[in-house]
């Protein structure tokens, strides 16, 4: 392990980024590429447990490692309440799912491989200096002295925050009880009892699916509560009798706009650069996005946030709506499915979308609701 103030690296920019998440893998991935640079991550590598990290890709050049490394992709994918079911199908995009242990690994080992670039095992604690000489400091009393920071560490959600949480199930049944040809964003056809909840169904093979129990409320619910949930789900609603769970994963998002950084000398970038989708939880595909609009040359980048002002603004009245009036979200995604293409809904998730998919989807939301949460 090398640390960047020993290193003789005359005339060469010192880049240090705080956290080896996805946000700032994927930074140092991008800025490893030019030689001008000298990057250092820093994180303290404690355990990630291992999850999904699921995401609408075409043909983008930042997404092509992750498309690689897919468990699964989907073309197909569709949105199920008590009253009706709609599918899209994309044509352009695809649904990608990826271990995220798996590619963190991947981008690891191809960065330990980049001569530009190393892992400094520590916390951040933090900077002291000004523009251009910068010093980070870590938990370990050392100083590293960099020309530029960017942080994926410091994000904070309000208090008030909705959360999506959820626990997910590999489970392996008897018999065939999937079609791998579609995936199931959300299956609103279970209890409603602890908010706003649906079942996510990544099918791996027919015999083979990610089952998740995801719920959007202010508090998680007990580790029990989801797995009954899914019990009940296979049971009841797909009619599968007999299954193994072979792994578990779960986890917590908020979904929220959250704050980064408050020291003005770092950069935020990923959940602290604003890449999160307040209203889905999804960042994955805009976290890539936002690291490939980076420019090697600009000393002070303004990185792009996971979705354009006004989709923030669309997100932040969705969120509210969502919050006053959870009975009514079956609904909203089943409308937005049915107005949407595949591909535009995958343009919409993934942010700054085109005016007319945003136009549709305003056209697809019941507008009585929506004008009350104007105020
Ligand atoms: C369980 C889960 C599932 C998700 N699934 C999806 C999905 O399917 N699709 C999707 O689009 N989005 C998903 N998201 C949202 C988003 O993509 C992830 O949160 C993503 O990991 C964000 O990456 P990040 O690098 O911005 O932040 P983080 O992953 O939080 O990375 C921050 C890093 O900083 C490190 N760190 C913290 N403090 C310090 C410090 N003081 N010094 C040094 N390092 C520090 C941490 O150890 C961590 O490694 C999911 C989120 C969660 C939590």
């Amino acid at each position: 392990m090398t640390q960047i103030s020993q290193i003789d690296t005359f005339g060469i920019d010192h880049i240090g980024i705080v956290g080896a998440g996805c946000a700032g893998l994927c930074l140092a991935t991008h800025l490893s590429a030019s030689r001008q640079k000298y990057v250092t991550v820093f994180d303290d590598d404690a355990p990630r447990p291992d999850h999904v990290w699921s995401f609408w890709s075409g043909d983008e050049t930042c997404l092509e490692t992750a498309r690689a490394q897919s468990l699964g992709s989907w073309q197909n994918w569709g949105i199920h309440t008590h009253n009706a079911n709609a599918f899209m199908r994309g044509e352009h995009y695809q649904y990608h799912a990826v271990s995220s242990s798996v590619y963190e690994e991947a981008l690891r080992a191809s960065l330990e491989r980049a001569s530009n670039t190393a892992f400094y095992k520590a916390r951040v604690t933090h900077l002291s200096g000004e523009s251009q000489h910068i010093n980070i400091h870590t938990d370990d009393q050392k100083k590293h002295p960099c020309t530029q920071v960017f942080d994926s560490a410091t994000y904070t959600a309000p208090d008030d925050t909705m959360l999506q949480h959820f626990a997910g199930f590999y489970v392996r049944t008897s018999a065939p009880a999937f079609d791998p040809q579609t995936a199931t964003l959300m299956d609103f056809r279970v209890s409603q009892d602890k908010g706003i909840h649906f079942m996510y169904v990544l099918p791996l093979a027919p015999d083979y699916a990610l089952v998740e129990s995801t719920v959007f409320s202010h508090t998680p619910c007990a580790v029990g509560w989801y797995e009954q949930q899914m019990r009940s789900y296979l049971h009841n609603v797909l009619d599968v009798e007999h299954f193994n769970i072979e792994k578990t994963e779960w986890g917590v998002i908020p979904l929220a706009f959250l704050s980064g950084p408050e020291d003005p000398k770092a950069v935020g970038i990923g959940l602290s650069g604003q890449a999160l989708r307040a209203s889905s939880g999804y960042a994955f595909a805009q976290i890539h996005q936002q690291v490939a609009g980076i420019s090697l040359q600009e000393k002070n980048p303004k990185p792009s946030a996971g979705a354009s002002r006004f989709e923030r603004w669309m997100d932040k009245i969705f969120l509210r709506v969502l919050a006053r009036m959870p009975e009514k979200a079956p609904d909203m995604f089943l409308r937005l499915a049915q107005t949407l293409s595949g591909d535009e809904f995958a343009q919409f998730m993934n942010g700054h979308c085109p005016w007319r998919v945003r136009l549709k989807v305003i056209s697809a939301m019941p507008k009585a609701p929506f004008l009350q949460a104007l105020v």
